[in-house]
C-alpha cells in the first residue's frame, strides 16, 4: 500500500514509517516540521534501507495536499498524525489548537477524497474518555465534549464527530480512528524516539532527562490518589507496538467506521514507571513527591481487546521494554536529534 503520512516525520509518525516499510508498505512523509527535524529520513534510511520522501509543508494547506499527490500518489490511504498537542498549551491557545488540529483533517480528506483514498486513520487519543466509572475504557465508554478538560483532547474528539459525518456520506472509504494511551520508547535502534522540545511535561521524557543529568529531580505530581501507591495509574503503550497498531489497522481496513483503543490494559504507576526506569539505568533515580497537577485523572486505562479480537493485533512490549529503550534512545541522543 502506498500511504500518506501527514504529520509523518514527528515521534509517532517516524515509528509508524519504519514499520509500513518493514511491512512492504510505501510511506511518504507530509510535515512542516514544527515539532521534529527532517533528519528523521536520514535515520528512518539507516534503519530500513530506504529514504522515505518528505514534502515539507502545512497539512492543512490543500495545495501542499495536492502536490504530494501529484509528486508521489496515488495514495491508497492517509494517516493524519500531524496535531498540535501539548495538553496544557492547548489551554492558552485553543484558537490555534483547534485550528490547526481541524483544517488539517479537513484539507487532508477533500483532497483525498478527490482522488481516491480508501481509508484514512486518525491519530485519536485515550483522553476522549473521562468518567472512571468507565474504567477499563472500552471503544462504548462515555465520551462527553463537555466534559473533556482541555482544547487538545476536545479537539480530537471534535475530529471524531466530523470523521463519523464524513465518513457516512462516503460509505465505499474506511475511517479508522485510533485512540492511543501513553505512548513512550524507542525504536531498538536507538537511532529515532521521542524529541521534546523544552522541559518535557510528559513523565517518561522528564525522567529520562534526569537520568541522563539534563533536569535535577524528577517531581512525583500527587502520591495520594486512591491508586494502590497513591500516585497516578496510565496505560503506557511502547511506540513500536502502536506503530504495528496503525499497520494492522490499515491492513484489516474495510468500508465503514471502527474505532480502536492501543494501549497495552496493564495500568502502571508513577513509581511504577520510575522504578522502571531506575533498573534500566542500574541506580536511584532523585525524586521527591509534589502537589498533584491540575486536571489529572487519577487513572486511565483501557480494554484493548476490540482490537486484538478485530485486528489481530496486540502489544507485546513490557513497561521495562520501554524504559530500557528510552534509556537508549536517550544515551545515544542526548539532545535528541540536534545532538
Ligand atoms: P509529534 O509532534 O511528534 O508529531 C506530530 C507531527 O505533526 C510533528 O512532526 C509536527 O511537525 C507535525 N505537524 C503539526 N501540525 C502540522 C501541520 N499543520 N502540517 C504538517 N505537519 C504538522 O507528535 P506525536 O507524539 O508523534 O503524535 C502524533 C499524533 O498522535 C498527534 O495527532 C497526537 O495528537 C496524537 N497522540 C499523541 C499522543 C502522545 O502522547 N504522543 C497520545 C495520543 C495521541
Ligand atoms: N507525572 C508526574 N511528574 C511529571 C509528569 C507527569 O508525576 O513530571 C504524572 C502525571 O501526574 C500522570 C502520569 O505521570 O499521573 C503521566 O503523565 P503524562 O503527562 O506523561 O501523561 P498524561 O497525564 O497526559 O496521561
Amino acid at each position: 500500500m502506498r500511504v500518506l503520512l501527514a504529520g509523518g516525520a514527528g515521534y509517532i509518525g517516524t515509528h509508524t514509517a519504519i514499520a509500513l516499510l518493514e511491512a512492504g508498505h510505501e510511506p511518504v512523509l507530509l510535515d512542516d516540521l514544527s515539532n521534529t527535524s527532517d533528519v528523521v529520513t536520514d535515520r528512518i534510511a539507516e534503519i530500513t534501507g530506504t529514504r522515505v520522501p518528505l514534502i515539507t509543508g502545512d497539512a492543512a494547506d490543500d495545495e501542499v495536499v495536492e502536490s504530494a499527490f501529484d509528486a508521489h500518489g496515488p495514495f491508497d490511504a492517509i494517516i493524519h498524525f500531524a496535531a498540535l498537542k501539548a495538553v496544557g498549551e492547548s489551554v492558552a491557545k485553543p484558537l490555534e489548537y483547534y485550528a490547526n488540529n481541524l483544517d488539517t483533517t479537513y484539507a487532508l480528506l477533500r483532497v483525498g477524497l478527490a482522488r481516491g483514498i480508501r481509508s484514512f486513520v486518525f491519530s485519536s487519543t485515550g483522553t476522549v474518555y473521562s468518567d472512571p466509572a468507565d474504567l477499563p475504557f472500552t471503544e462504548e465508554a462515555t465520551r462527553n465534549l463537555v466534559e473533556l478538560s482541555n482544547p487538545y483532547s476536545k479537539s480530537k474528539l471534535m475530529n471524531e464527530v466530523a470523521l463519523t459525518d464524513i465518513q457516512a456520506v462516503n460509505p465505499e472509504v474506511n475511517v479508522t480512528l485510533l485512540r492511543y494511551f501513553n505512548p513512550v520508547g524507542a525504536h531498538a535502534s536507538g537511532l529515532v524516539g521521542e524529541d521534546p522540545k523544552g522541559i518535557p511535561n510528559n513523565l517518561m521524557p522528564f525522567v529520562a532527562r534526569v537520568a541522563v543529568g539534563a533536569l535535577p529531580e524528577i517531581g512525583i505530581f500527587g502520591d495520594d490518589y486512591d491508586t494502590p501507591d497513591g500516585t497516578g495509574l496510565r496505560d503506557y503503550i511502547h511506540v513500536v507496538d502502536l506503530a504495528e497498531g496503525h499497520v494492522a489497522a490499515l491492513e484489516k481496513a474495510q468500508p465503514g467506521l471502527a474505532s480502536y483503543n492501543l494501549g497495552t490494559g496493564n495500568p502502571v504507576s508513577v513509581r511504577g514507571l520510575i522504578e522502571s526506569f531506575e533498573r534500566a539505568v542500574g541506580h536511584e533515580l532523585p525524586k521527591s513527591v509534589k502537589p498533584r497537577r491540575a486536571g489529572d485523572l487519577a487513572a486511565t486505562y483501557c480494554s484493548p481487546e476490540k482490537a486484538e479480537r478485530e485486528l489481530g493485533w496486540k502489544a507485546t512490549r513490557t513497561i521495562d521494554d520501554m524504559t530500557a529503550s528510552v534509556w537508549n534512545w536517550q544515551q545515544k541522543n542526548p539532545s535528541g536529534y540536534a545532538g
